[in-house]
């Protein structure tokens, strides 16, 4: 069997690797002219650093058992991280009961109601009972309008910019169980994990299998449509380097591209109910995108790994100081200071060139800390990833497109379908691995 796949990220390469290890013949076809997708990663001092910050949790079994069968699992390290939040001038240790205990911000009534009411939620196994209620509204009811509006609501807002106050309870739910879940055992510290080879060497390490158990992997090469003969995928037209566009033939297509990608590469599903259902699903999801401006800075900045940012003068949401967890000598000895956003493609901060966007970004970091120098930054990279972030509102679950598509031979496996997890390199490979094994058992 020959399958086409769109997309070298963790779904594209995962799925390649199970059916060519099976025996199949998988060919990928990424646009980006490197691997990893999101998780991509670029050069920095020497070493190779994310786009975007990276990071596993404890219970990301899916991916780091991936990493020991191609023979990268003792690249995996586990460790501490100090976790704070910015508010009112003041920057706060948030990463333990402790922690919450001494947040002035809330009375100790609202402390002690948050505290008890995340341990309870995290002892929940039932999402489903959360799907019809906002996040906010839940967390108003049980935590209190005051701590909604000190933490909750800057973590919404965060990740979701407008969309803060229609996302679902599920997603803060399951937030709260990842976090539990990578405590380390008898410890109240949270245990994050890293590679130290870097996500983008996981990702061209995954590709090399492929291509050694008989698939291929091409880089910048984009799947311009997939080709439908007769209601079922028979092939892709692409455009491989330095070649004329070509049609190639397949048994079946995996595309993981975001959905507005996806429905631009297909032509229009037979008519019927159940396509029309499915192009709803697939045109309902919104997305947000994410904005990263990456400081290479001559000292530390803070002592933390994550800041959330509770403030909203702010014009970031978050700052990952990437060499507080890993060791800054894979970087040349620099620090690595990640500024996040996560807004919609048609804002201003999105359309900021990078120049613009240090101007926006700097003077805000002195609040932080007041010591910072504009001299502390040796280097600046500025990247911006569409499709980061599927907006998960209410009832999501109902509102997920199938990975078999109306097309016969077609499938879809992308972010939008990961729940009631939030959208990760685990659940991406995850993902990848189950559509593979649907293939296989459709086609085989
Ligand atoms: C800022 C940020 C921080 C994150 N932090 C974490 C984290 O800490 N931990 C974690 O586990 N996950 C994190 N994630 C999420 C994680 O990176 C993604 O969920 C995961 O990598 C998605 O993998 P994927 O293969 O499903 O999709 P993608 O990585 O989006 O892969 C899809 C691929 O398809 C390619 N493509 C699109 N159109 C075409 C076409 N026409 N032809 C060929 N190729 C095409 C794209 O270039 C892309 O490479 C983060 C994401 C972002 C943006």
């Amino acid at each position: 069997m020959r399958v086409g796949i769109i997309g070298g990220g963790a779904a594209g390469l995962a799925a390649a690797y199970d059916l060519t290890k099976a025996g199949h013949y998988a060919q990928v076809f990424e646009q980006a002219p490197f691997l990893g997708g999101q998780a991509s990663t670029f050069q920095v001092g020497g070493g190779r650093l994310e786009r975007g910050y990276h990071h596993l949790f404890v219970s990301d079994t899916d991916i780091t058992d991936l990493m020991v069968e191609i023979g990268l699992g003792e690249e995996m390290a586990w460790l501490e991280s100090k976790v704070g939040l910015f508010r009112g001038g003041k920057v706060w240790d948030f990463g333990t009961p402790m922690d919450l205990l001494r947040f002035s911000p809330l009375s100790m009534l609202d402390r002690l109601r948050v505290g008890a009411f995340t341990f309870w939620l995290q002892k929940q196994s039932n999402w489903r009972k959360y799907e019809r209620l906002t996040a906010r509204d839940w967390l108003i009811r049980w935590m209190g309008k005051s701590a909604y509006q000190v933490i909750w609501e800057p973590v919404l807002r965060g990740k979701f910019g407008e969309y803060f106050d229609r996302i679902s309870m599920t997603w803060i739910w399951g937030k709260f169980r990842l976090r539990v879940s990578s405590r380390g055992k008898g410890s109240r510290k949270e245990l994050l994990g890293y590679p130290m080879c870097s996500f983008g060497e996981v990702f061209d390490v995954l590709g090399q299998r492929v291509v050694s158990q008989g698939g291929d992997v091409h880089i910048s090469s984009a799947v311009k449509r997939v080709v439908v003969d007769e209601a079922t995928a028979t092939g892709l037209e692409v455009s491989l380097p330095g070649r004329e566009a070509e049609i190639l033939p397949f048994d079946a297509v995996i595309a993981t591209t975001p959905s507005y990608v996806f429905t631009r590469l297909i032509p229009p599903f037979p008519e019927g109910e159940t396509a029309t259902d499915y192009v709803k699903k697939l045109e309902r999801v919104d997305y947000l995108s994410a904005v990263l401006m990456i400081l290479v800075l001559d000292r530390p900045f803070t002592d933390k790994y994550w800041m959330t940012i509770a403030d909203a003068d702010m014009p970031f949401v978050a700052l990952i100081e990437h060499t507080n967890m890993i060791d800054k000598e894979l970087y040349g000895g620099n620090h690595i200071l990640y500024i996040s956003n996560y807004p919609k493609r048609d804002s201003t901060l999105y359309r900021m060139t990078p120049e613009e966007l240090l101007e926006e970004f700097l003077p805000h970091l002195q609040k932080i800390n007041p010591d910072f120098q504009r001299s502390w930054v040796l280097e600046y990279h500025h990247h911006k990833v569409d499709g980061a972030q599927p907006i998960v509102g209410i009832n999501y679950g109902e509102q997920i497109p199938s990975h078999r598509t109306p097309f016969k031979n077609l499938y879809l496996a992308n972010t939008t379908q990961i729940y009631p997890e939030d959208r990760g390199t685990n659940y991406s490979v995850r993902m990848g691995r189950q559509v593979a094994k649907m293939v296989m058992d459709d086609l085989a």
